[in-house]
């Protein structure tokens, strides 16, 4: 390693403690979508400690902000995200489900750790720059709402990462990973019927069932879906069924429909249709629609050389040094998992590393923490969706995941709430703000890379450029 990347290392490893703690205030006070106060206190405390400039409640979001330091180009661009999930709450280090509070939040997906780590590279990064005097400037993107209204997407159709040369970011996960897989593009609306209530059995002439409109919407749909591209996926639930009264005619109805694909564009022709045939629902049972659009977020392109830079500092980072309480912790996780999931493991080993004897696939299936570096692949196989996706759109963007969480726990389970506070997370967190702050550092001393990148961005849009999916009346709710 050169003594660049040592000293940047040796930064952020000074500040450990600090980040943990910001963390773990993260982890106890758990909010969710754009509601994240506290939450990013914690963030503007460390922030401002360190000097940055921070503009706070971008692109009409009262908690997200833009945190600045140094001068001059290259611009690097960090995403942090701090929001936690509805229902998840969970006593930390405790191998088996049990609520704090039941029905309240949790960190399930670990975004404490994800915007303290992304923040810890900021710190590590802007501090070499200011010591070393050079020319570059470090932005640190506080974004709400990555789990549901995505923030960041609204960020980006305001502009806010235009004038970027690099975005960077991280995920905890059960493996160790630079990014190169694509993302599925969203679309998420809800259709509101209005019908007129009677008695079900005295007037049901005079009634017009919203209930009805809303069963006749998702049997449309469900015939559309063999009509759509196979990658694309549709979901839906029900938000208002009108009552709980069957001897009334329902009012009112509400659903809420994800839309899926691989490219924003194929997403939004089957919304196109969704709203056919929701208007088709109105129309047979004579109610009134609403469609309210609630947010979108546009497929995920990974830049390849940027990612590439990005592997090279994982595998310079990595491993993570665990001592054998720290794995017996994980293991506990590991042991509430059913039966099978070790097999799955094995498959995923398998396919990541086909020249592995079994003895070895096993050993890797067998870890609590995942501490092998799977290969790079670029690949459009995708299921899940991210608001990073837009960002992406907008700027060459690389990301990794992490293996800080217990091998097969899934994200958005009680065992990730459970994990989050561990000594094994923390370290997680410190790894990625270092791999974030490594290849921030590159992308700075780099000009012919920042120029690779731009061309192959410029090259992967094909002469398309970014458009939002969330039309203009639409605002973060
Ligand atoms: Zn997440």
């Amino acid at each position: 390693m050169n003594k660049a990347k040592k000293e940047i290392i040796d930064i952020i490893e000074e500040k450990s403690q600090e980040f943990y703690e910001a963390s773990d205030c993260i982890w106890e006070t758990p909010e969710t979508r754009f509601a994240t106060e506290k939450s990013v206190e914690q963030h503007y405390k460390i922030l401002e400690k360190e000097g940055f400039k921070i503009e706070k409640g971008v692109a009409n979001m009262e908690h997200s902000y833009v945190a600045t330091l140094g001068s001059g180009r290259p611009i690097i661009g960090i995403l942090a995200e701090y929001d936690a999930l509805g229902n998840l709450s969970q006593v930390a280090d405790l191998p088996k489900q049990e609520a704090i509070v039941s029905g309240n939040n949790g960190h399930g997906c670990g975004h404490n750790l994800l915007g303290i780590g992304s923040l810890a590279g900021a710190v590590g990064i802007k501090e070499y720059i200011k010591r070393h005097n050079l020319s570059g400037t470090v932005k640190l993107f506080g974004c709400p709402a990555e789990e549901s209204g995505y923030g960041k997407a609204f960020m980006a159709r305001d502009g806010v990462f235009n004038e970027l040369d690099a975005a960077l970011t991280w995920h905890p996960m059960d493996f160790n990973q630079a990014w190169g897989e694509s993302s599925l593009a969203v679309y998420q609306v809800y259709y509101k019927f209005k019908g007129i209530s009677a008695h079900a059995a005295a007037a049901p002439e005079k009634g017009r069932s919203a209930l009805d409109a809303a069963e006749l919407m998702n049997i449309g749909v469900q015939f559309l879906r063999e009509h759509i591209i196979d990658q694309a996926r549709i979901h839906y639930a029900f938000i208002d069924v009108g009552g709980e009264s069957a001897n009334v005619v329902q009012p009112t109805s509400k659903l809420h429909y994800f839309i899926r694909a691989p490219k924003t564009e194929q997403a939004a022709e089957i919304y196109e249709r969704l709203n056919k045939i929701a208007k088709g629902a109105a129309l047979m049972t004579e109610t009134e629609l609403e469609i309210e659009f609630d947010s979108a977020c546009a497929n995920y392109l990974p830049n390849h050389a940027l990612t590439e830079v990005m592997y090279e500092n994982l595998k310079l980072v990595r491993p993570m040094n665990l001592t054998k309480e720290e794995l017996e912790y994980e293991q506990k996780f590991c042991d509430t998992l059913p039966e099978g999931a070790k097999h799955g493991l094995y498959l995923r080993a398998k396919k990541a590393f086909p020249d592995l004897s079994e003895d070895e696939l096993q050993e890797i299936a067998a870890m609590p923490i995942n501490s092998k570096i799977f290969p790079l692949t670029f690949t459009d196989n995708t299921s899940g969706s991210t608001d990073v996706g837009d960002v992406s759109w907008v700027v060459p963007t690389a990301q990794v995941t992490i293996g800080c969480e217990p091998q097969g726990t899934p994200p958005h389970s009680w065992q990730w709430v459970a994990n989050g506070k561990s000594s094994v997370a923390h370290k997680g967190l410190l790894n990625a703000g270092k791999i974030i702050a490594l290849t921030a550092y590159d992308v700075l001393t780099n000009p012919e890379l920042v120029e690779n990148m731009k061309k192959e961005h410029s090259n992967t849009l094909g002469g398309k450029k970014y458009v939002s999916a969330i039309p203009n009346d639409v605002m973060p709710h």
